[in-house]
């Protein structure tokens, strides 16, 4: 088997579950941020992805995709149900979001992503060669870098959690917390969103193991684990590459047309989750709509909400609420042909999404908690004339980059309307050097840069970054 000096271990391939008839095989686009994350770093790099390629049974064979090798990960419907849809999405999802909704604590769930982290780690050892660096990605598999250093000490380990890290109250109740963070300990280098999740993490650390422990160093037997901030990007010039295609843009004038012209357009594009807090926007909007604030025939809401999860009752219980509300507020404010609310679905491709970012005069972006939020960064990449206003949660880890966004607490409903209607109303004098502002930011601190600077603080001194594609 051959072997590959960079691995990614991630809970998906990057590809779509679907191989077509010749073999041929497109980078997956899923409504999820970390494929959308890495493909423009591994499309030059010779490496091996670890992951799971979806559905039960058997791991299907999947062919490389340019120079990254496929290596699939099984799961059995057992595995999917306690492993992905238990442990790690009804536990270890609400918990460290706030715990907006309830965790659930289950053995039967602890010991399948035991196990299922045990089949990545081996899967992982057998893909890397001597000395690779290995970067294992997200709360799916925490106990991977320590399970992996058992099996390979030569290996450089990193491992970076897209998702927010709870503070010690929070994550004090889970039960099987000290194995936790003993995994997470078994990298070199422990990458977070923020340097708040870093800080959180050293505390716990030093109050559950009782190691030596700062915000920067970890001291682990007799080796030093160093934890920070590595906020997550887009590929900046990609979407603004996209979002001035001529066929992009013509699109865009069409959706326009399509909703009515109206005077204002407001955008919001999430799955379908809790943490996203697309019901206290949409009451946030009800409101105005019912005290006269925002008129149905000027201000249009356009809201993309694609399930996800949905075979987990939170979720399911969540698209009920929200649909009645979406059909309720169509229902009261609505007119004939002028819907207050185009509530859609469906999953839309890149070119669709930067259609519908250049079309939102005001994008509303309130999570409840959010590791990152691409989506408000590429809303940003893709306003190519430096207009529009970014409606930003303060809980979302891009607004500790994006302060020039107008920022809301999405708890505070009153805030919340003030903020959009801030957004609605805002001088173009003002919205031009906000937006101005934060699409420098991003072009600077891109998908790239990002990648190149875990990277590079991961191999330390070694030749991988040697490899990467280069920037720009
Ligand atoms: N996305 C997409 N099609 C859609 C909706 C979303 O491709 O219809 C993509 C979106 O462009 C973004 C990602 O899915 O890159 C969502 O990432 P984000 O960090 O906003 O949220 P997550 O889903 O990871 O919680």
């Amino acid at each position: 088997m051959r072997q590959s000096s960079l691995v990614v271990v991630a809970n998906r391939l990057p590809i779509d579950d679907s191989v077509a008839p010749d073999g041929a095989c497109e980078w997956r686009r899923s409504p999820g941020g970390l494929v959308s994350a890495l493909h423009p770093l591994l499309r030059h790099t010779p490496a091996t992805w670890v992951g799971w390629a979806g559905g039960t049974g058997p791991a299907p064979s999947l062919p490389d995709i340019g120079s990254v090798r496929m290596r699939t990960v099984p799961l059995s419907g057992e595995d999917f149900r306690d492993h992905y849809e238990g442990f790690a999405n009804s536990t270890l999802w609400p918990l460290y979001h706030d715990a907006v909704e309830q965790p659930e604590y289950h053995r039967r769930w602890w010991e399948a992503y035991q196990r299922v982290n045990q089949r990545f780690a081996e899967a992982t050892a057998e893909a890397a060669e001597q000395g690779a660096v290995v970067w294992v990605q997200d709360y799916h598999l925490q106990l991977v870098p320590g399970l992996l250093r058992e099996l390979r000490p030569d290996l450089r380990i990193g491992f970076f959690l897209h998702v927010p890290f709870p503070p010690p109250e929070l994550f004090m109740q889970l039960p099987r917390r000290a194995e936790l963070l003993r995994g997470m300990l078994g990298a070199d280098l422990i990458g977070f969103q923020r340097a708040q999740a870093a800080h959180n993490f050293a505390q716990l650390v030093a109050k559950v193991l009782e190691l030596p422990a700062t915000d920067r160093r970890i001291g682990v037997d007799d080796r030093v684990v160093r934890i920070g901030a590595f906020p997550v990007s887009i590929d900046t010039a990609e979407m603004a590459a996209l979002a001035a295609r001529p066929d992009v843009v013509a699109r865009a004038q069409r959706l326009r047309h399509d909703l009515g012209d109206p005077g204002h357009v407001i955008l919001s594009v999430d799955r379908m989750d809790y943490t996203k807090g697309i019901e206290q926007r949409l009451k946030a909007y009800s409101e105005l709509l019912a005290s006269g604030h925002v008129k149905v025939r000027d201000t249009v809401l356009v809201q993309v909400a694609v399930p996800s999860r949905e075979r987990v009752t939170q979720y399911q219980i969540l698209r009920d609420r929200v649909e009645r509300e979406v059909g309720r507020i169509n229902g009261e404010f609505g007119r004939v042909g002028e819907p207050a609310i185009h509530y859609l679905t469906q999953p839309f491709d890149r070119a669709e999404l930067a259609a519908l970012y250049r079309v939102a005069d005001v994008m509303a972006v309130t999570p409840l908690r959010d590791g990152m939020n691409l989506v408000a960064k590429e809303y940003v990449a893709a306003r190519v004339d430096d207009t529009g206003s970014l409606l930003l949660s303060e809980f979302a880890g891009s607004a500790a980059e994006l302060p020039q966004a107008y920022l809301v607490n999405p708890h505070d409903l009153e805030g919340l309307k003030q903020g959009l209607l801030s957004a609605l109303e805002a001088d173009p004098a003002d919205v031009t050097p906000r937006m101005r502002a934060m699409r420098e930011h991003l072009h600077r601190n891109d998908i790239r840069a990002w990648a190149r600077s875990y990277l590079s603080a991961l191999d330390d001194g070694g030749s991988l970054l040697t490899h990467l594609a280069p920037t720009g």
